[in-house]
């Protein structure tokens, strides 16, 4: 009896397992297709400085599957880096920033505001990423010192010093790097000395329990201080409540970005119709 039933069992999970491979599967295609279809799309989510005043936006990518509907980043970027297709997908994104950039850089209100963009650690070591970069601000003529490059602690684990001199090439065309989502990865203080980095960015996983959790407090508090030691700016992300902004600002974090002040949403809607 148990046997057949674990039998059963294995049967389903087979299945299970079969199906999720046929969807992956699917996905894989689509995603080639994805941009050509213009499917792919921006939604900005805006950073806020003590005084609630808008400093910047950090661009987020959407994919609107024919189908399934929103595909979550968290699903589609794992996908696009085995594929190959990061690259063409990572330069869209860039460049598609940079207009915006241009965009804002016309209006009023808007010129003073920097444009965060996530490149996975794939795209950064393609061979010829800086000069695709250098093109798209030469092209687009955006304004190059609004550029923020998010790169993630994984992109130091080997080969530092390709890396370095790479950052070095785009800073010398007025890019700008944030340390995303700190403190998650392979931590090394050696890199934040060596690497030109302009901001740490507070992982929401730490942000999240600040108030309740004294590990997660002590290391926020941690990296505020660090980062003003180095002289780096630093923003905490996923702040979702005025209790966890007041704890950050106490402890000397001046910039912010979460549901608290803003939901991410396409450029020419409101945060009411957002996509987070
Ligand atoms: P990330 O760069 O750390 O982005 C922050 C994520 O937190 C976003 O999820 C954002 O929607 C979400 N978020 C913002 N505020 C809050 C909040 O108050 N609470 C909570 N719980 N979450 C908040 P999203 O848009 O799903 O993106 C997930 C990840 O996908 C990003 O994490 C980034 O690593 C990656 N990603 C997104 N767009 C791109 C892209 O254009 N290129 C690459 N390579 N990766 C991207
Ligand atoms: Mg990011
Ligand atoms: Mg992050
Ligand atoms: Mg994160």
């Amino acid at each position: 009896q148990a046997k057949s039933l674990g039998r059963n069992m294995a049967c389903f999970f087979d299945l299970e397992m079969q199906e999720r491979i046929r969807q992956r599967t699917q996905l894989e295609k689509d995603l080639g297709q994805a941009l050509g279809n213009e499917e792919l799309f921006l939604v900005y989510q805006y950073q806020v400085d003590e005084f609630g005043k808008t400093i910047g936006a950090e661009a987020l990518l959407r994919w609107r599957h024919p189908l399934r509907g929103l595909v979550p980043p968290s699903e589609f970027i794992p996908i696009a880096e085995q594929q190959q297709v990061i690259h063409q997908i990572g330069l869209w994104v860039i460049e598609t920033a940079c207009q915006t950039l241009v965009a804002w850089s016309q209006s009023d209100m808007w010129t003073t505001l920097s444009l965060s963009v996530n490149v996975s650690p794939k795209q950064f070591h393609a061979p010829d990423f800086v000069q695709r970069v250098d093109e798209i601000l030469r092209r687009t003529k955006a304004p190059a010192n609004k550029l923020k490059l998010e790169v993630t602690e994984s992109l130091f684990m080997d080969d530092h010093e390709d890396i370095r001199q790479r950052m070095i090439a785009l800073k010398s065309l007025g890019v700008t790097f944030a340390l995303d989502d700190f403190g998650t990865g392979y931590s090394s203080f050696s890199y934040l000395k060596r690497l030109p980095l302009d901001q740490l960015k507070i992982d929401q996983s730490f942000v999240r329990d600040v108030l309740d959790n004294s590990t997660s407090s002590a290391i926020v508090a941690s990296t505020i201080a660090l980062a003003h030691t180095l002289e780096l700016d630093v923003i905490a992300e996923g702040v979702e409540n005025e209790a966890q902004r007041a704890w950050l600002l106490e402890n000397g974090c001046h910039c912010f970005q979460g549901y608290l002040f803003s939901i991410p949403a396409p450029l020419d809607q409101g945060p009411e119709t957002s996509c987070a």
